[in-house]
């Protein structure tokens, strides 16, 4: 059972982790059906083997498995549904883009028969890390993203509200296997814009009577490094507060530390977990650099309420700068702490 940190500035990832050179040359053989059933286990179990130990070599506080087991954030979980037709692409020629992926419509009501497979994967994890975990979950509204609602739904909406279930059923999973940090991800909060109460219910039903510390994380999208929704909180508040989440979970780094002020704003009493360090930039932060975005938080923040992290997940960055960027978060979160403390950052 992981018990989650009881320290200053806690830090932390999104998720997701810089994927090996290697996993990109194993998955090409996967895909061309060269690898047996062992083979695919044994790679995607060193996969979070070393997501796991680059995290726990940089000091980061709260680990993740490094999302190693899905692909491209949520595209992994479509071959687990049932009553997926593929449709033909919107663009497949050129730069890989938001227009690009695999898209699917729903030609009959969509199940999930053995699960998401999150329990599996934090099972796994639980047994080698030595600190606690947050677990990831997409929120129904983006899990559905590539999904067409046609013929078996009337509209996106009711297309989302069927997997309310699904991941709610998940969550508690995870939370009766020991998962006591569980956070969701809601970047289409962003991208679909105006019907924010609708999607709150939709958030709330997901996680109700679930067990553990919640998390959302609503970012404005990172495929190829590129956002898609408008970088703007602002018109997300107040409502973004009726969330039955602990912890509110965005990126700032990438958008030069803007609205860093809506916690004093808005009088929040959630916890911050904001992103310090721009996963979107090849620029290598400096501990100094992320000491600064820190403490101009903690201008409005208090240092009880604020957990640190990089702005999203790092899967679409090379391991190694994923390795560079964890090192200068947890180095610049200490800087602040030892200020905090009095000289006696632990
Ligand atoms: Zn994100």
């Amino acid at each position: 059972m992981s018990r989650q940190p009881n320290r200053l500035l806690p830090t932390t990832v999104i998720g997701s982790h810089g994927i090996p050179g290697w996993m990109w040359t194993a998955i090409d053989q996967i895909d061309k059906g060269n690898y047996g059933q062992t083979d695919v286990r044994e790679t995607f179990d060193d996969a979070v083997n070393l997501a796991i130990l680059d995290q726990q070599r940089a000091g980061v506080d709260v680990i993740t498995d490094g999302e190693m087991r899905r692909w491209y954030f949520v595209q992994g979980f479509y071959r687990r549904m049932d009553g997926l037709e593929v449709e033909p692409p919107l663009r497949s020629v050129g730069l890989y883009g938001y227009d690009t992926p695999k898209r699917y419509r729903a030609s009959e009501k969509l199940t999930v028969p053995d699960g998401l497979g999150i329990v599996e994967e934090f099972e796994y994890t639980k047994k080698l890390a030595d600190r606690p975990i947050k677990v990831t979950c997409p929120g129904p509204l983006t899990l559905t993203i590539h999904v067409r609602p046609g013929p078996a739904y009337k509209t996106r909406t009711e297309l989302a509200w069927d997997f309310v279930e699904v991941i709610n059923t998940e969550l508690k999973s995870l939370a009766a296997a020991g998962a006591d940090f569980i956070q969701l991800d809601e970047p289409s909060f962003a991208i679909i814009p105006g019907a924010m109460k609708d999607w709150l219910d939709m958030y709330n039903a997901t996680v109700e009577g679930v067990d553990a510390k919640l998390a959302l994380h609503v970012c404005f999208g990172n495929l190829t490094s590129r956002p898609r929704g408008k970088r703007t909180y602002r018109w997300m508040f107040p409502a973004l507060l009726e969330a039955r989440a602990d912890q509110l979970v965005l990126e700032f780094a990438n958008r030069e530390m803007s609205e860093s002020g809506l916690w004093r704003e808005f009088s929040v009493e959630k916890e911050l977990g904001a992103g310090v360090v721009d996963v979107k930039s090849f620029y290598q932060e400096t501990p100094e650099d992320v000491a600064e975005r820190i403490r101009e938080l903690l201008r409005y923040v208090s240092p009880e309420k604020l957990y640190v992290s990089p702005d999203c997940g790092f899967f679409q960055l090379p391991r190694w700068l994923t390795y560079v960027k964890l090192e200068a978060m947890v180095a610049g979160a200490a800087i602040v702490r030892r200020e905090i403390e009095g000289g006696n950052g632990r």
